[in-house]
């Protein structure tokens, strides 16, 4: 059964105050009960503090990246072991920022998601076209050929720790947002993909988040799409009381 998911991108924005406050401004904001999985990504500094902050609320605190190496010289990297150790069994891979500033490749985010898998963690695997692809009408290829390179070499039984977030790049912190119907479009053919190569049973259990500039004014029209199961939330995240409202558009 696919899930719904609302996940706050938190990105090098909190340093260790500001991490501590906005999880407990998040934890007493939540209402009694919320149709979503709820999940925050700290700095990796911080995830320790905020794995501790979380327990026994329903807050996932999930990580902004990983290495795809086990251990070793990797000067700055971050290995899943090290997650692991401090309670963390999700991570975000794949951030039009990793693809774009840090210049992962698909080869490099394949490694890392298969990495991740093979060791039990969830993974959620960002895709996303440019404003130029998709003028060009190349959207659609540009997003499947992400997920083809990334993840078509797992099995159908290692698809059920992925969790895919569609996040146009000319919408992620721009304030521009596709439509619900450009989401649903694309979303409706993600699935479509998934199926052609592992059959409906899988498809229809991946859950497919959208992400760009997703704000409690819009989420609930985009969340009411049929194969929008959630939410990648980077600015609206920041603000506690924005992002509990975007969970409870569910
Ligand atoms: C993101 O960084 O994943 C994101 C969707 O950011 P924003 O919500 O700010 O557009």
């Amino acid at each position: 059964m696919r899930k719904n998911i609302v996940a706050g991108n938190w990105k090098m924005n909190c340093d260790l105050p500001m991490t501590q406050d906005l999880i407990a401004k998040i934890i007493t904001e939540l209402p009694d009960t919320l149709n979503c999985e709820l999940m925050v990504a700290p700095s990796h500094p911080f995830l320790y503090a905020a794995f501790n902050a979380s327990l026994e609320t329903p807050i996932e605190v999930i990580a902004q990246n990983v290495s795809q190496h086990e251990n070793g010289a990797f000067t700055g990297e971050v290995s899943i072991d090290m997650l692991q150790s401090v309670g963390i069994q999700t991570v975000i891979i794949g951030h039009s920022e990793r693809r774009n500033t840090f210049l992962e490749s698909d080869q490099e985010l394949a490694e890392k998601a298969k990495a991740a898998i093979e060791n039990g963690m969830r993974v959620i695997f960002c895709i996303g076209e440019h404003l130029e692809q998709r003028k060009t009408g190349n959207h659609f290829e540009t997003v499947t050929a992400q997920i083809e390179k990334g993840l078509f070499d797992l099995t159908a039984k290692e698809w059920k720790q992925i969790v895919l977030a569609y996040e146009p790049v000319w919408a992620i912190g721009t304030g521009e947002t596709a439509s619900p119907e450009q989401a649903q479009e694309m979303h409706e053919h993600i699935r479509k993909f998934v199926a052609d190569k592992y059959g409906d049973k899988t498809a229809q259990n991946v859950s497919i988040l959208y992400g760009g500039s997703v704000k409690s004014s819009n989420a609930t029209e985009i969340f009411a799409k049929p194969d929008v199961d959630g939410g990648l939330i980077g600015g609206a995240s920041l603000d506690a009381t924005s992002f509990i409202d975007i969970a409870k558009a569910f």
